[in-house]
């Protein structure tokens, strides 16, 4: 079965939930104004906590071809966890997707495999599907390192799973060095970790679970280099951050054809 390719828009903490409604309004009109097939490429945006609600009513009130996430869950189930939420309590909102492990968690939150593994084990529990982000930094690419170093990620944060809850769940690569810094991967490089991703998942689970999993490139996507990226064999669509925040930009990328 061909992978349906999703693009996914990483709000990070910059829109709230005003700016978040009418991005969600503008981004469904440009989209149908061009006829989008909505069927041909999932669309998802992550919101901040705050605006999960706001945004939730709009997709449901007007029945939007648009998928939630969320940019963080609580590795714990419920309880006591002051500012935490859960993965629970994200699924009764309606949304679908959480990043989990992005890499401005893993450096400004203290977030190691262990924690990214305990997160993405309570998503999927919780009825969430979790968008694992891996990443090398710049000096481990520059030492030639990125593919170990990104594959370790994923077999870290994917033990313990079944090959069928591996299949249903989305893998992104983000290198460091490209997130925000307008220097975006070559659709090589894109491709050369994304295979490596899914050939990992092969060869810790199974090629069924390999084939199906989503594998997503991220850092610096815009509206002009997601075509070249998207031709990749193993790049199943994009985790957007910047440029998901402009209606129009986001349209074009999700646009990619
Ligand atoms: P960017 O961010 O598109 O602004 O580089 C990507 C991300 O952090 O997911």
């Amino acid at each position: 079965m061909p992978r349906t390719p999703l693009i996914a828009g990483n709000w990070k903490m910059v829109l709230d939930h005003q700016q978040g409604t009418l991005l969600v309004q503008k981004l469904d009109w440009t989209l149908k104004d061009a006829r989008h097939d909505y069927s041909a490429v999932e669309v998802a945006v992550l919101p901040s906590h705050p605006s999960l609600r706001t945004v939730q009513t709009l997709i449901e009130g007007d029945k939007l071809s648009i998928r939630l996430g969320a940019q963080d869950v609580s590795a714990h189930e419920a309880g006591a966890y002051t500012g935490e939420v859960s993965a629970a309590q994200l699924a009764k909102l309606g949304v679908t997707y959480v990043a989990v492990g992005h890499s401005e968690r893993r450096q400004h939150h203290g977030e190691d495999d262990a924690v990214v593994r305990a997160k993405t084990a309570r998503a999927l529990a919780g009825g969430l599907v979790p968008i694992v982000c891996v990443g090398e930094p710049l000096e481990v690419r520059k030492a030639e390192q990125h593919v170990e170093h990104t594959v370790g990620q994923v077999t870290q944060a994917l033990t313990g799973l079944s090959a069928e809850q591996v299949a249903g769940l989305v893998l992104a690569y983000e290198p460091v060095w490209a997130i925000g810094t307008g220097e975006v991967a070559t659709p090589q490089d894109a491709q050369e970790v994304c295979a490596a991703l899914r050939s990992a998942v092969a060869e810790q689970f199974d090629q069924a679970s390999a084939d199906a999993v989503r594998v997503l490139y991220g850092g610096s996507v815009k509206p002009a280099n997601i075509a070249s990226i998207m031709q990749q064999p193993d790049v199943d669509g994009a985790l957007v951050g910047g440029a998901s925040t402009d209606a129009g930009d986001f349209a074009a990328i999700v646009r990619f054809r």
